[in-house]
């Protein structure tokens, strides 16, 4: 089928998000309160600190205040590619602390042990499946990038497979396939918006307050209370815990190290068995190509294919904007892409498409900070890869907050920060020309140009 006829009839809407399942939201918070822990967003790390911090100490009054609905923007709209690392991969955390990185990939593969034994203990059903993800190359310099770490993966102990042409089709079975690398236990597929609603309802169940459609507009501080007012009410708090993402940040200072990159993906209707069979996919891993442009998909647990990535872009300004989250020019690339992936699948319809906002630093993973003498953290700047990692950041604020240094506190790669992006209007010069530099390099067998190499070696770059 023509890539146009099968987008024709695709909701513009978030798959995981257009769900029976998605609960009314809580009231507004209406009038005062105080609260040792308020817990700002009701994204993933909102709700992992409320819980973990309930689950540290049963006897803190929590409050979480999410200015709209639980898990409504990069929450809900993600692959659900519930990753071990928390470096954006082994790439750049050996690039970055490659002192620590045997134990920041220890750190990750425990956090995801964690996630899913809380699944487990809170009754979560979100179609947890730690099927692993396969890294797949298209184009021949591909195969080199994903053989470079082979010896430091063996020596960390880490559970890759690498797998040549036919093993890699034999896996799931496309055209365009070279070779691949299976990290089998490093990632764990889920429904992300069911994950958020279970956790909303955990924090509900151990007596967090949570007020939906509470967009803390103000923060103040008496040297002893932060006080934090929404339209209707405020919160008088001991400490506060940000996870508030990409949107305009309510400590001024963060605003110079995030930046909010659109990715976009597209849903198809369940695929028959028969098409199943046409694909393999027995392991049903997610699947990941290996340009500097990548896309990513998986199956659901009702074997329809979410296909995303590729396009990864910033708008000028940089401002957060409802109309940013449907790109007609990506939709229909991304349609194309999946034709040519799949050309057994010709017949598939897709039935969502949609797009959500990154929070992107300039190094790629969460950094993390203190301020109001200690009493506020903060965990930002994921870069699309904060499904799996924001409840490690949350566990970073709460030892934060406490004031003792634990493991995590000590590690060097909490304790700095990104480079800052310079300002507009040069920003958005710096990055559209980034951007362009990238699709140029994966156009001609991932050379990359002086500009690209510059940043490399100042430890920046662009991503999503
Ligand atoms: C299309 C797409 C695909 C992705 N795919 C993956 C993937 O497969 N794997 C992966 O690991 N990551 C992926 N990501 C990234 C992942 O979704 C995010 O890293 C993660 O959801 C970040 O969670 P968060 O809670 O920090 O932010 P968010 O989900 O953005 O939540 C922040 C919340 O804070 C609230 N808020 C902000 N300011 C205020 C305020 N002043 N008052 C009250 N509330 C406030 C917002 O309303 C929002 O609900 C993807 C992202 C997108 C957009």
């Amino acid at each position: 089928m023509d890539p146009l006829k099968a987008l024709a009839d695709a909701e513009r809407k978030p798959y995981w998000l257009d769900s029976p399942a998605r609960p009314e939201p809580r009231a507004r918070l209406i009038g005062n309160t105080d609260a040792d822990l308020v817990v700002v967003g009701g994204g993933f790390s909102g709700l992992w600190t409320a819980l973990m911090a309930k689950e540290r100490d049963p006897s803190l009054d929590v409050v979480l205040l999410e200015g709209r609905r639980i898990g409504w923007a990069a929450t809900g709209r993600n692959g659900g590619f519930c990753m071990a690392t928390l470096t954006h991969g082994l790439a750049n955390g050996l690039e970055r602390w490659p002192e620590e990185i045997g134990r920041l990939e220890r750190m990750g593969v425990d956090n995801l042990d964690e996630i899913e034994r809380t699944l487990e203990r809170h009754g979560i059903d979100c179609s947890f499946e730690r099927t692993g993800e396969l890294h797949v190359a298209t184009e021949p310099w591909q195969l080199d990038s994903l053989s470079e770490h082979l010896d430091l993966i063996s020596e960390l102990g880490l559970d890759y497979v690498p797998l040549d042409e036919r093993q890699v089709r034999a896996e799931v079975n496309s055209p365009t396939y070279l070779g691949g690398l299976w990290e089998r236990s490093g990632c764990a597929m889920l429904d992300p918006a069911r994950l958020a609603w279970g956790l909303r309802d955990a924090c509900l169940r151990l007596g967090v307050r949570v007020f939906e459609r509470s967009p803390v507009r103000s923060l103040s501080d008496d040297g002893t209370t932060i006080t934090l007012r929404t339209p209707y009410g405020s919160v008088g708090a001991r400490r506060v815990a940000l996870g508030t993402g990409v949107f305009p940040p309510l400590l001024r200072r963060l605003k110079h190290f995030v930046v909010p990159v659109y990715d976009y993906a597209l849903m198809t209707e369940p695929l028959s068995a028969a098409q199943l069979a046409e694909v393999g996919w027995g392991n049903r891993q997610g699947v990941g190509d290996s340009g500097n442009q990548f896309h990513y998909y998986r199956l659901t647990d009702d074997n329809r294919i979410l296909w995303g990535g590729y396009d990864a872009v910033y708008y000028n300004g940089g401002l957060v904007k409802p109309e940013y989250e449907q790109r007609d020019e990506t939709f229909v690339k991304l349609a194309e892409h999946f034709a040519t992936t799949f050309p057994q699948l010709s017949g598939v319809r897709f039935t969502h498409r949609w797009g959500g906002v990154i929070d992107t630093c300039s190094r790629f993973s969460a950094f993390y900070g203190t301020a109001h003498g200690g009493r506020l953290a903060y965990a930002v700047g994921y870069t699309g890869m904060g499904v799996g990692a924001t409840r490690f950041g949350a566990n970073v604020m709460l030892d934060l907050l406490s004031g003792e240094a634990t493991e995590r506190t000590e590690l060097r790669m909490v304790k700095e920060k990104p480079i800052p992006f310079p300002p507009e209007p040069v920003r958005s010069g710096v990055i559209q020309f980034t951007r362009w530099s990238i699709a140029q390099a994966d156009q001609h067998q991932g050379k990359r140009n002086l500009w690209l190499r510059t940043l490399d070696r100042m430890g920046l770059g662009f991503d999503s």
